[in-house]
C-alpha cells in the first residue's frame, strides 16, 4: 500500500509529461516552446488528425501529414506543385503551431487538411506557411450545421489569427481556413 501511494504520485508525474499522448501540465502554454518542440507534440496528440492526402486526392509529400511529420523533424514543410501552388518548402509558422496547441488545451478535437500543401487562391497564405484548414471539429463536419465552428473561428481570432473563413464564406462551405499575418 505504501508502495502505491508513492508510485502513483510518480506515474502522475508521466502522464503529465507528456507520456501519454496530448499530455503536459494543464497549465503549460507554449508559449515559450520551439516550434520544433510544438510541432512534435502536436503530431503525438491523438487529439488532432491529419489528412495523408490532399483534398483533392493527390499524395505528393506536401499533405497535413507530411508537414507536421517534417515540422517535428526539425525541417521544412514541403508545399504542392499543382494548379497553383508554387512547390518548393517552407516553415510552418510558430504562432500558428502554438495556437493549434492552445486549441486542443481549450478542449477541442480536429482534423487539419492543408497547411503548406495543396493549392488554394494565388498567393495564398498557405503558401507562406502561415495558414491551416480544418473539416471536423469535434468529431462534426464542418458546415453549417457544425455548433462547433463559430466559437473555433472565433478562438483561432484570439490566437492571433487575422484571416478566418468559414462556411458563410464563399469556397468555405466544408472547412475552416485561418491563417496568421506576414
Ligand atoms: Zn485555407
Amino acid at each position: 500500500m505504501r508502495r502505491l501511494v508513492l508510485v502513483l504520485p510518480v506515474f502522475a508525474v508521466l502522464v503529465s509529461f507528456g507520456i501519454v499522448s496530448c499530455g503536459g501540465f494543464f497549465l503549460e502554454y507554449p508559449m515559450r516552446r520551439s516550434s520544433v518542440y510544438v510541432a512534435v507534440w502536436l503530431k503525438n496528440c491523438s487529439r488532432i488528425s491529419w489528412l495523408p492526402r490532399q483534398v483533392s486526392g493527390r499524395y505528393d509529400g506536401a499533405s497535413a501529414h507530411d508537414n507536421i511529420k517534417q515540422a517535428a523533424a526539425g525541417l521544412v514543410s514541403k508545399r504542392s506543385s499543382y494548379g497553383t501552388a508554387p512547390g518548393g518548402y517552407v516553415n510552418l509558422d510558430r504562432r500558428m503551431l502554438r495556437a493549434m496547441w492552445v486549441l486542443v488545451k481549450q478542449g477541442y478535437t480536429f482534423r487539419v487538411t492543408s497547411m503548406a500543401g495543396g493549392s488554394h487562391s494565388r498567393s495564398s497564405l498557405h503558401y507562406a506557411g502561415l495558414a491551416f484548414d480544418v473539416d471536423y471539429i469535434n468529431g462534426v463536419k464542418v458546415g453549417y450545421g457544425n455548433p462547433y465552428w463559430r466559437k473555433f473561428m472565433a478562438r483561432c481570432r484570439e490566437l492571433g489569427a487575422t484571416e478566418t473563413f468559414g462556411p458563410e464564406d464563399r469556397g468555405h462551405s466544408a472547412h475552416i481556413h485561418a491563417a496568421w499575418p506576414r
